[in-house]
């Protein structure tokens, strides 16, 4: 069931505080936004103060935001067969997720990481540790969502069976879902430009994840063709992917009541502003009628 609202927005900075983020995407009409919880180049956040929360509440009433993603942290890599990265790893992760639990975020996405030396098999059974881990060290209602990659190098989440084996492996995975990026799954070899690869993507998800385990998705599009392997963003109808993928996705009724973040390339909330709006302007008559 859709909560009757577009849930749409961007990736916002927390330049001059958390809740800052809120006032920036309600500035541009956010329905949905995704911070990080801490400056990019630190492994962790540190624990917010009590005003800092409390701001943080009263700003998400004031704005109507309810629908947050925190993205953890790119450094984090719970696959590494380093000793040492893997545990620094699950402790920024585990800090993060307590934020997300502080601060009411629901989701906190994660790049399930990179095997490096080791293999797939053995990174995948370390992520899933990590994770348990998390989840045992922060109870609570957040929920951590693997995020699709794109498979460059030796990323582990460009295939739906990867982030399948990563959820099977944790005993109590109620509260780890996925978060699909457009730009990524069309770089792994989904062409959901067209009808035929938009369905055989959602028929693949189904049967090897659930869609019920679908929590939110980046929308972007790719610089590069599909099957590329690589990651680079685009504006939404600007790459490969085009406006007709992201038309099929706008009005598919499946994932009305799922936060749709844009993580185009951007200079300036004017830039998100214009991807939100060619977004918009794919909605059709009818998905209107259902979301108002
Ligand atoms: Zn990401
Ligand atoms: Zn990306």
């Amino acid at each position: 069931m859709h909560k009757g609202k577009l849930l749409l927005g961007a990736h916002m900075s927390i330049a001059g505080g958390l809740s800052e983020a809120l006032i920036r995407g309600s500035s541009i009409n956010c329905t949905a936004i995704q911070i990080f919880t801490k400056s990019n180049r630190q492994w962790a956040p540190k624990e917010p103060t009590k005003e800092e929360i409390d701001l943080f509440i009263k700003m998400k009433k004031e704005t109507g935001i309810t629908d947050i993603i925190a993205h953890a942290s790119y450094l984090i890599n719970m696959g590494s067969p380093d000793p040492d990265i893997h545990r620094k790893s699950v402790i920024a992760a585990t800090k993060e997720l307590k934020v997300c639990e502080d601060l009411g975020i629901s989701f906190l996405v994660i790049h399930p990481g990179a095997y490096t030396t080791s293999t797939p098999e053995q990174a995948i059974i370390a992520i899933a540790q990590g994770i348990e881990k998390i989840l045992n060290h922060v109870p609570g209602s957040s929920m951590i969502l693997l995020e699709t990659m794109a498979g460059q190098g030796t990323t582990i989440g460009s295939t739906f069976k990867e982030l399948a084996s990563i959820r099977e492996l944790i005993s109590d995975n109620h509260r780890v879902g996925i978060c699909l990026d457009t730009c990524h799954v069309f770089a792994a070899g989904y062409d959901i430009a067209t009808e035929i690869g938009y369905t055989s993507l959602w028929k693949d998800f189904d049967r090897i994840i659930g869609l019920s385990h679908l929590k939110a998705f980046h929308l972007n599009d790719s610089k590069k063709e599909c099957g590329s392997h690589v990651d680079r963003h685009e504006d939404i109808g600007k790459g490969e992917i085009g406006l007709e993928g992201f038309r099929l996705l706008m009005n598919d009724e499946r994932f009305f009541s799922l936060p749709k973040i844009v993580e185009t390339p951007k200079a300036d909330l004017l830039d998100d502003v214009k991807n939100m709006a060619t977004l918009k302007k794919l909605l059709s008559e009818e998905t209107k009628q259902k979301l108002s």
